[in-house]
């Protein structure tokens, strides 16, 4: 790889990629992302200059996920390709392929294109969707890198399969096409952390609809947390440092239950108090409530099991120091009042 790549970043209007970007222009890095539409481009702009970068060696061209159009020229020249556009809706579609065939089909656009370019390597920004729901693990099971979820399980959402099968694509892919890129995958698990403007991601969306008062009561999940910043430092590491060819990393800090991070929206904005989820739901009521809520389908496979999980890979070979939850769910909530948001 030469000493200062060009580094190339998908989905450029993406919360985590925003965060990736200014990371990358902070260590004085030459940036190119793919947006679907330009129009995103001033915005992207201000927000790497809110998260203290100079967007001046920062550039933009349009690609999509669900077209050949555009993708030779985005990663021409590049030594390093981040993948981080994915669909990730908030209401599940009642196609599944409407969130897989771009999930996939966007990730061998982008593995084609980079091959035929000669890049050195691609990051590919997965989940802990990809990891946490193998099939047959006993409870208790400590959840690591060594996991793959099975995408035939029948109560996986469209968008942990999209995750699931984007990933393994990305990884079959390298195995079997000569001059592929080398891949390192980043699993973050529920992104949290500062917003920088108005577009939000998904995972944000989530106390906007909790700060209007929507769910009286919280269905009993948990989820591993972690601060978007920390996300962006791994994809950053993760695109240099050698020796780690060929690998995944866990990215979360701790476990949150929904009625949890409701508690600190409430800890932090006492006047939504009255707001946030004030009890946790029996598991069958969420069963029998998601025959006719699309949204809480979402939530299905996380019911009945508090996970475990180690991260102690992303730790030791990339060297970070990850935030804790309740500082990222903290970040997130304030970020929010501050943009007027909620
Ligand atoms: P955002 O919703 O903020 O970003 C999603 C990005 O994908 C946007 O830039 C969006 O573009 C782009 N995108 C969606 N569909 C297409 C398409 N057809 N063609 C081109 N671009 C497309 O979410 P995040 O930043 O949180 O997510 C970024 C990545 O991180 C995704 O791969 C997501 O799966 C993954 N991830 C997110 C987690 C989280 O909790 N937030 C956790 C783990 C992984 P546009 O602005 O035009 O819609």
């Amino acid at each position: 790889m030469p000493s200062d790549p060009q580094v190339v970043i998908t989905g450029a209007s993406g919360l985590i990629a925003k965060n990736t970007i200014a990371e990358f222009l902070r260590r004085g890095h030459t940036v190119r992302g793919t947006l679907r539409s330009l129009q995103k481009a001033d915005d992207v702009r201000r927000a790497v200059s809110r998260l203290g970068a100079d967007p001046e060696s920062l550039s933009f061209i349009v690609a999509d996920l669900t077209s050949d159009d555009g993708w030779d020229e985005a990663v021409a020249g590049a030594g390093v390709v981040v993948h981080s556009a994915s669909p990730f809706p908030i209401t599940q579609p009642d196609d599944p392929e409407d969130v897989i065939a771009p999930a996939r089909d966007g990730t061998l656009r982008v593995l084609r294109a980079a091959t035929k370019a000669a890049v050195a390597r691609v990051v590919l920004t997965s989940s802990t969707v990809a990891i946490f729901y193998p099939s047959g693990r006993p409870i208790g099971h400590v959840y690591s890198e060594e996991d793959f979820t099975d995408e035939t399980r029948p109560d996986l959402t469209p968008y942990f399969k999209s995750k699931t099968i984007a990933e393994k694509t990305a990884w079959d892919f390298i195995e079997s096409t000569p001059g592929a890129p080398e891949l390192v995958a980043i699993n973050p698990s529920f992104v949290q952390g500062p917003a920088v403007d108005a577009d939000l991601s998904t995972s944000h969306e989530l106390y906007r609809i909790m700060a209007k008062g929507t769910y009286p009561a919280a269905p009993s999940i948990s989820f591993p947390v972690t601060d978007v910043r920390d996300v962006a430092a791994a994809h950053v590491e993760a695109a240099f440092q050698p020796g780690i060819v060929g690998n995944r990393y866990l990215v979360g800090e701790g476990m949150l239950s929904l009625y949890e991070l409701g508690q600190i929206m409430a800890r932090e904005l006492p006047d939504l108090s009255s707001k946030v989820p004030k009890f946790e739901l029996p598991d069958f009521a969420v069963r029998a409530m998601a025959v006719f809520d699309r949204k809480l389908r979402t939530v299905l496979p996380e019911l009945g099991e508090k996970k475990a999980y180690s991260n102690a890979k992303v730790k030791a070979e990339l060297g970070l120091s990850l935030r804790g939850a309740d500082e990222a769910v903290t970040a997130a909530v304030r970020s929010l009042r501050d943009l007027r948001l909620i």
